[in-house]
């Protein structure tokens, strides 16, 4: 194969393009305020689930068939797994507003750089970068 490529580099993409695609630079006061935006909203949402699922809670019926009863009490677990699932976002997002305030928010956990942009975008309650995060996670895995 004959190379026919010129002789000059490679063509770089002009850094003024896309930003927010080719961005792994760590957040801007603008991004921040972007995610702080994106987490309130979300913290917004999650609150009013939160609240809903308070209104909507029902008193735990009671059966003389055993059966019966495991099926209302196996009801109830999935409720309360949805329950404790918002809980816990609300509780990432809340962490994340306070991390905000200082100066550690937008970085990671483990490793202490900062985590992307990008990933931040997707994840604004990210609390660590991705090859952190993929570590934690083998680590759970084989425990
Ligand atoms: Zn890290």
């Amino acid at each position: 194969m004959s190379t026919t490529a010129h002789p000059r580099q490679p063509h770089r993409r002009p850094l003024a393009q896309d930003p927010g695609l080719t961005c792994t630079e760590p957040a801007t006061t603008i991004q921040r305020l972007q995610l702080w935006a994106e987490l309130a909203k979300q913290r917004a949402m999650l609150l009013t689930d939160v609240h809903l699922s308070l209104l909507t809670d029902e008193e735990p019926e009671m059966h003389p068939d055993p059966v019966d009863q495991a099926s209302t009490e196996f009801g109830q677990d999935l409720a309360i797994q949805v329950k404790v699932r918002t809980f816990d976002k609300l509780r990432h997002i809340e962490q994340a507003l306070r991390l905000m305030q200082t100066n550690n928010y937008g970085r990671c956990r483990r490793c202490h750089k900062e985590i992307p942009f990008e990933r931040l975008t997707v994840k604004p309650d990210a609390l660590f970068c991705v090859p952190c995060l993929t570590l934690i996670e083998h680590g759970a895995a084989r425990n």
